[in-house]
């Protein structure tokens, strides 16, 4: 293992930690993570929003949080949720909402979650807003499909996300394109062992090619959330020669990455919503941000310096 290697397992480790988490929401954003996570507020996220939209980008906003154990903060989650969901409906704004099942009491019990998720999905649909699962680590993939697949019988709107690192993915994705599903393809933000994830990068990037041209030809819509140039312009390529409509992809990307490559994208005329998290939950979100692009822990350290 190399010291790069080395230091991305440390922070996707650091990511989980109770006790870290706990600190860093009781002292607010700090060491950088406001480049990452748009502010506390939802009235701050509502801002960003607007930001975003006169430069022509789109928006999913998430109320950060995951792995809650406790009843009362996964309630208080949802509750959230359908706050976010009225303030984008009275910002006159198309953003959509993205929510993880672990922050709606998925590891307490299912019927909790998704107790929840139908609140949510209910407040959405009032409110014409779409929603995107996040998907977590592999030991809750299955059933955070299962979830979407009972969800989207009666809110076909909803939307979840395939990780390209998983070797059931091409499966996933196939199923899911003959389903009609909408769907985000991302690489894959969580630790997984070798008997579950392709461990070399480059298997995981050809991978996510394979996944992307299954899915482009289907009905559902296809979020390609990726910040790597040369995926997005083997998409690009790919969305001209088969005359793929607009209205059945978007680019993604996260909010405060490569943030000029979001502007070119929109400036050629190619659709793109960013996702904008917001909350005091920042913690895990920020260790695995540091985690893709250990050169961001630089950025740390010298605002901890300074
Ligand atoms: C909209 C969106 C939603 C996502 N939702 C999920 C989800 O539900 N589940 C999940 O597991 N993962 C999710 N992810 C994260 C994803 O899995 C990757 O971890 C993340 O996107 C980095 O991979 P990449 O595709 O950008 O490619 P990489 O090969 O990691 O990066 C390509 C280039 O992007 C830039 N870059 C990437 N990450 C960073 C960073 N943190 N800081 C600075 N520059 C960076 C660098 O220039 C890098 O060279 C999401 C990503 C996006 C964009």
């Amino acid at each position: 293992m190399n010291v790069e290697e080395a230091l991305r397992s440390l922070l996707i480790g650091l990511s989980t930690s109770g006790a870290m988490n706990r600190w860093a929401k009781k002292y607010g954003l700090r060491f950088g993570a406001s480049r990452f996570v748009a502010g506390e507020s939802i009235d701050a996220a509502i801002s960003v929003i607007r930001e975003l939209a006169s430069k022509g980008i789109a928006a999913t906003l998430d109320h950060l949080g995951e792995f809650v154990s406790d009843e009362a903060e996964a309630r208080e989650s949802a509750k959230v949720c359908v706050d976010t969901i009225h303030a984008i409906r009275d910002a006159g704004s198309d953003a959509t909402l993205s929510v993880k099942l672990t922050q709606l009491g998925l590891d307490i019990r299912r019927d909790l979650c998704m107790e929840n998720m139908q609140m949510i999905l209910e407040a959405a649909k009032d409110a014409n807003v779409g929603v995107n699962i996040d998907m977590e680590d592999f030991a809750r993939c299955q059933e955070t499909l299962d979830i979407y697949r009972s969800l989207r019988r009666d809110f076909p709107f909803l939307q979840t996300v395939i990780q390209a690192y998983l070797y059931r993915s091409f499966d996933d994705v196939s199923a899911l394109a003959a389903e009609g599903a909408s769907i985000r393809i991302v690489k894959g933000a969580y630790k997984e062992p070798p008997e579950v994830a392709y461990p070399a990068k480059s298997d995981v990037d050809a991978n996510y090619i394979k996944l992307l041209e299954t899915h482009l030809l289907s009905p559902g819509l296809t979020s390609i959330a990726t910040h790597d140039e040369r995926i997005i312009d083997h998409a690009k390529a790919f969305i001209r020669r088969h005359a793929v409509p607009k209205s059945a992809y978007e680019f993604q990307m996260l909010y405060g990455i490569r943030t000029d490559l979001q502007q070119a994208i929109v400036d050629e005329g190619y659709p793109l919503r960013v996702y904008v998290p917001y909350g005091d939950d920042w913690y895990g979100y920020f260790m695995r941000r540091l985690a893709e692009r250990p050169a961001n822990v630089a950025f740390v350290l010298k605002g901890i310096v300074h």
